[in-house]
């Protein structure tokens, strides 16, 4: 993705730009499931390299940590909304949850509008995150909200966390520059 122009004139916004000025990443804690809705139509994934308890971007041709044969993992990003709290955001699951996404989608006719809840394994962090579907109906009240980008997401919280990638390509510095 290119860089995002931020300024311009007239009425419409340059394609992949919204108005979002920052995102929720909404996280599985250790004791509470998290209840969803989801509000993509397809998921957005990526390879990444876990790296000091984080996920980082693979960069491509050459990738330094690709280069230091750590293995990736594909993850997916999916646009949501919190039940209770009826807030908007991101989550991102690993490839096995993306699959139970996947094979509920073809049950419910469609990834929008299907309701998931995440919890975790165990009672820690650490654990590994699962998945069921519930099977009701979570009403209408989440078809107008605005559907953030999960693109433009991760494109922005990466170059917020100070990984860079070139304006040709997909490259990215694998290791944060630590300015912020
Ligand atoms: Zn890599």
């Amino acid at each position: 993705m290119s860089e995002l122009e931020t300024q311009g004139s007239g009425w419409e916004l340059p394609k992949g730009a919204q108005p979002w000025s920052s995102f929720h990443w909404f996280r599985v804690g250790a004791r509470e499931s998290l209840s969803l809705v989801l509000l993509s139509e397809r998921p957005t994934w990526y390879l990444g390299h876990y790296v000091e308890g984080r996920m980082v971007p693979c960069g491509g041709i050459p990738c330094e940590l690709c280069g230091e044969g750590l293995g990736s993992q594909a993850r997916f990003v999916f646009a949501v909304c919190e039940v209770t709290t009826r807030r908007v955001g991101l989550v991102e699951v690993s490839q096995s949850v993306a699959e139970l996404f996947r094979m509920w989608e073809a049950e419910h006719g469609g990834l929008r509008g299907m309701w998931v809840e995440l919890y975790k394994h165990s009672h820690s962090v650490r654990s590994r995150t699962e998945c069921r579907c519930v099977r009701e109906d979570p009403g209408h009240w989440w078809r107008s909200l605005e559907v953030p980008d999960p693109g433009v997401a991760l494109e922005l919280t990466w170059r917020k966390a100070g990984f860079k990638r070139s304006r040709s390509g997909s490259r990215v510095s694998a290791r944060p520059s630590g300015s912020g």
